[in-house]
């Protein structure tokens, strides 16, 4: 028989009987909500609005009652509001961007970057990552959580790290090549922008050392995984993190590939109904909530990720005992993810009106244009905001990408349309088109 462990980081916590695991996941919370209510203003106002008292809670199916954290709630809080420990227990730094302005502030101390390590070494195990691998990790290395959460999470594994970050791509494929790399960490559309570049360069995907790669940090579908898999001649698998409740290493796929195990020891992870906030069942697709159960910089409960997912309990092939979540499905609310950066619709309605006085019907659109996600901003020509003379458009038109590229730090194509051509504006009216999805 196939000992399957050797692929298993952590294996007591990772296949740990589940009546153990929710009596573990309930002191864990307990505490959490304690340290909350003590240590964050916020959680204190909420709780006490609510007449919850943390000492009374005695079941783990109390949380479901609690009310959400919303990335609004997290956005009021800049910077270091929502922080449950003071600033000289912090160690760590680094940011979730919403708006290149008042980005999301997380903090962490000793204990959680101790565990964000392990939790980001168990998903590089489960993806097949080994001591002896070459890992090139081509996520970008700065406040983002996605190159420092992994980059240490493979060398406590022992692997030998290349931090090559993102971008420069013609030398990422000649690193890829002489320091024979076997093990690529980025975001899906960039390992379709180095099977490009190789092709381009000249290069054999079959001569290089490649064998797995690790995805995350956008959308993507089934039809990319073959692709990549067949372009790269790897084993691709999908994880899922975000910087507000840690970073990379809340959940990962194993090499079964077929959803991906969620850290339940540290996060709870519910899957709700995204207009009444009511639990779904197994299976069915819903908005992913996260309360974080080791967090002590910056601990979250119930919080909104936008992501939908489906909750998967059936257990897995690979021994593991944790349940897992679909491949993310889409967003919950009319934000739109690109580049990792959070675009709110109601920003660029608030930066029109700036300009303009009054709100033009808009429209984001967002697509993947030879690999990379391109953002379009199209925007309704009426009298309020522009004039017919064509010079004046297209300084108005300069004025708002760049206040855009200072406000949200992504630069839009702007296009401007004729009136009707967005529909009716209003609070029916869609704002986003996500193209990345049909
Ligand atoms: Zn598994």
């Amino acid at each position: 028989m196939v000992d399957r462990r050797v692929n298993i980081w952590e294996p007591d916590a990772e296949c740990m009987d589940r009546e153990e695991l929710e009596l573990f996941q309930f002191e864990r919370l307990q505490a959490t909500l304690n340290r909350a209510y003590k240590n964050v203003a916020f959680y204190k106002r909420r709780f006490h609005d609510l007449g919850f008292d943390p000492e009374d809670f005695d079941d783990l199916e109390m949380l479901a009652e609690l009310p959400f954290t919303t990335i609004h709630d997290l956005m009021d809080s800049y910077p270091y509001d929502m922080f449950a420990v003071p600033l000289k227990e912090v160690v760590r730094i680094q940011t979730s961007s919403v708006s290149a302005r008042k980005p999301i502030v997380i903090g962490y101390t000793r204990s959680d970057l101790h565990i964000w390590r392990h939790l980001a070494a168990r998903i590089l195990v489960a993806g097949g990552v080994r001591e002896d691998d070459v890992v090139q990790n081509s996520f970008a290395y700065g406040l983002f959580t996605g190159g420092l959460g992994l980059h240490y999470g493979a060398e406590l594994i022992g692997a030998s790290v290349i931090p090559t970050s993102t971008g420069r791509t013609h030398q990422q494929v000649r690193i890829m090549e002489d320091y024979r790399t076997t093990v690529l960490l980025s975001t899906p559309s960039y390992a379709l922008v180095l099977a490009d570049e190789l092709e381009k360069q000249g290069r054999n995907a079959k001569r290089l050392n490649l064998r797995y790669a690790l995805l995350a940090g956008e959308p993507w579908t089934e039809e990319m995984r073959a692709q990549i898999e067949e372009r790269l001649k790897v084993v691709a698998t999908d994880n899922y993190g975000l910087s507000e409740v840690m970073g990379p290493g809340v959940a990962g796929e194993c090499l079964e590939r077929a959803g991906m195990h969620v850290a339940e020891g540290h996060f709870i992870a519910e899957v709700v109904d995204p207009k009444s906030g009511e639990r779904v069942p197994p299976g069915e697709v819903g908005e992913l909530v996260l309360t974080t159960l080791t967090r002590e910089a910056v601990p979250l409960i119930r919080y909104r990720t936008g992501d939908l997912t489906s909750l998967i309990t059936e257990p897995c092939p690979c021994g593991r005992t944790l349940n897992r979540i679909s491949r993310i499905a889409g967003r919950a609310n009319d934000t739109v993810v690109v580049r990792g950066i959070n675009v709110f619709p109601d920003q660029v309605s608030h930066l029109l009106q700036e300009i303009g006085g009054a709100e033009p019907p808009f429209m984001l659109v967002v697509s993947r244009e030879q690999n990379r996600d391109v953002l379009t901003l199209i925007i309704e020509v009426t009298e309020s905001l522009f004039s017919d003379k064509m010079s004046h458009q297209t300084a108005l038109v300069e004025e708002i990408r760049n206040r855009f590229s200072l406000l949200i730090g992504l630069n839009p194509i702007v296009k401007l349309v004729e009136r009707g051509t967005v529909g009716e504006s209003g609070d029916e009216a869609k704002r986003v088109l996500d193209k990345r999805f049909s």
